[in-house]
């Protein structure tokens, strides 16, 4: 049951409080929850331990506060940054796996041959299987880098590799790759 009821804060000032009266904490939950979707937060999955937090809502925000399975020194926030996980690259091998695929991807986008669109896309994508891998032991490093190759992203993204790089000029030999 929900009601609006006068209460004397210590200053003597009287505030208006909500008072929820429920014989089920579930319930207290669920309007604690409600309320605090109605005063502006969003509720958002955490990419890496999936577990659900609040957000103020138009905050754009991947990775809760809370400690990280995978390195429970950092919460998942920190473990998502890439400073981050260039550290942590010589620890954990699919973080290894994830860092080298990035940096292919980043090579591709500096050359020109791939749009900053499809970097950002591309990059979405191995981020996304990383914290799948991370989360699953029946994933292989073995399995997770096969499903990050540079060819693997781009044909499952539909990315077309443009041979010669736009906006440079043209030279004698050309790029191998
Ligand atoms: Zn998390």
């Amino acid at each position: 049951m929900l009601s609006y009821v006068p209460r004397e804060l210590p200053d003597g000032r009287v505030a208006i409080c909500q008072e929820h009266v429920t014989d089920s904490l579930q319930a207290l939950m669920k309007a604690d929850y409600m309320l605090a979707l109605t005063s502006g937060y969003n509720i958002r999955r955490c990419l890496i331990c999936h577990q659900y937090f609040l957000v103020k809502s138009g905050v754009h925000a991947l990775y809760c506060e809370g400690a990280c399975p995978h390195a429970p020194q950092y919460t998942c926030r920190q473990f998502g940054s890439y400073e981050r996980q260039k550290e942590l690259a010589r620890d954990i091998p699919k973080v290894r796996v994830k860092v080298t695929a990035f940096e292919r991807i980043t090579k591709d986008a500096k050359r020109g041959a791939i749009s900053k669109e499809d970097e950002r896309r591309a990059k979405d994508y191995v981020r996304d299987k990383l914290y799948e891998a991370l989360r699953r032991n029946d994933i292989s490093v073995d399995d997770f880098e096969a499903s990050v190759t540079s060819e693997r992203i781009y044909s499952v993204l539909n990315i077309t590799r443009t041979a010669k790089p736009r906006g440079r000029p043209k030279k004698t030999g050309g790029e191998a790759t």
